[in-house]
């Protein structure tokens, strides 16, 4: 392939996933092993206990490892990334970091916006912010971004 023929290729690449939104896959292909990732569902668990996608990148992996140990906080957050709008089963932000039997969801893992909710969470946590504290702030700062998913409210 001639360079100039690849550089119209990579744009109309770069376009399309411009255009997409806010949690569409940015790379289909698993740096680690070449093989392609699944789009969600399960995937045997990696040596250190986490599914291979979220080996994609240190946020990920940081991302991962919060919603192991919050599983419970980030079950009363809202995501932002859009995803209660195309599934159901898409209640909180935990459903992105976890399918409904409790194995992994791929879906975090490409998707900037539950991987910085979940580190926030996290962060805000030992910042010594209460459980409504988080949901309150998670509320006000990512407002906007995205359509949140139909997360009941703290009482
Ligand atoms: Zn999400």
């Amino acid at each position: 392939m001639r360079p100039r023929t690849l550089l119209v290729a990579m744009m109309a690449l770069w376009v399309s996933a411009a255009m997409s939104v806010a949690c569409s896959p940015l790379e289909t292909t698993s740096p680690v092993t070449g093989t392609t990732i699944e789009e969600a569902g399960t995937a045997a668990p990696g040596p250190a206990g986490l599914p291979e996608y979220a080996y994609r990148s240190a946020q990920a992996v940081r991302g991962y490892q919060v919603a192991i140990a919050e599983k419970e906080l980030l079950s009363v957050l809202p995501c932002y990334c859009g995803c209660g709008q195309d599934a159901e089963n898409y209640e909180n932000l935990a459903d992105c970091f976890f399918v409904p039997d409790g194995d992994f969801n791929s879906h975090a893992a490409n998707c900037q916006i539950c991987l910085e909710q979940a580190e926030d969470a996290a962060r805000w946590k030992l910042e010594g912010l209460t459980t409504k504290e988080i949901r309150d702030r998670t509320d006000r700062e990512y407002e906007g971004r995205g359509k949140p998913t139909d997360t009941p409210p703290i009482a």
